[in-house]
């Protein structure tokens, strides 16, 4: 088990002083290697749940322990990727790339330097190592910050919905890619959507989420061994 989640809780003050109970009673085990989705409607307590496993943030009550124990707070261990790209503005694309790579690893400049341009090829970026952020395309960027933070070897990624601010056909090439480089690194993917299509196409097993308050309502384990098909949503969207 790389992350359990124990009876966790969470609830927000409203601007009108309500309390809303964004998470009720959730418990979760996430094991290594896993590819899990979180998947429900907006609102429904994903973001939050993702924060607290992150330690970005804490629950009113509950545990959320790693392999290390109890998660408190933020951790080079846990990787998180938000919708919004977080590449730092000022550096190239392989600067970005190499950057994390030789926080890591310092004694291996140049190993880092031929690994993230081997993983940039990879994901056809070859021809924008010399570029900067703001010329890149939003899928692009979404592709750096992925390949930065796999090359890490972060044991634990967390993501936000990475892809939904990019039009079909790029999230559709990145879901493909993701899974290609997911299969390379050792990795455990915890990843948010709301888009049953993404779940399903992505996961070995997603979390369904309810609203008011926000619950784990089921935990759908997919055939490892699957072909990853488009069309492979009709059993999940039985259950809705
Ligand atoms: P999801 O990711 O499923 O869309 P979120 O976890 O972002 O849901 O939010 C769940 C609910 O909690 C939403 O109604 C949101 O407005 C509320 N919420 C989230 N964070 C806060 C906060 N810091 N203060 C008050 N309300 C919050």
């Amino acid at each position: 088990m790389v992350i359990q989640v124990k009876n966790v809780n969470k609830s927000f003050k409203q601007e009108d002083g309500d309390i809303l109970h964004v998470l009720d009673n959730i418990n979760l085990d996430i094991k290594d290697r896993e590819f899990i989705c979180l998947l429900g409607p907006s609102g429904c307590g994903k973001t939050t749940l993702l924060r607290i496993i992150a330690g970005l943030d804490e629950p009113d009550s509950g545990e959320v322990n790693d392999s290390a124990g109890l998660i408190k707070g933020p951790s080079r261990d846990r990787g998180f990727i938000f919708q919004q790209y977080s590449l730092f503005p000022w550096m190239t694309v392989l600067d970005n790339v190499v950057f994390g790579l030789n926080m890591c690893y310092p004694d291996k400049k140049e190993e880092n330097l031929e690994s993230a341009k081997r993983y940039l090829q990879r994901v056809g970026l070859e021809d924008f190592q010399n570029s900067y952020p703001y010329q890149l395309s939003g899928g692009m960027k979404q592709r750096v910050a992925i390949i930065r933070s796999l090359l890490n070897h972060t044991p634990v990624q967390l993501m936000d919905e990475p892809f939904s601010a990019l039009d079909m056909q790029t999230r559709h090439t990145l879901q493909e890619q993701l899974i290609g480089v997911w299969k390379r690194f050792d990795t455990t993917i915890v990843f948010v959507t709301h888009d049953v299509d993404e779940a399903v196409f992505l996961a070995d097993k997603v979390v369904v989420m309810d609203k008011n308050p926000g619950r784990v309502k089921d935990i759908v384990s997919i055939d490892l061994e699957r072909p990853r098909k488009r069309e492979s949503t009709e059993f999940l969207k039985i259950q809705e």
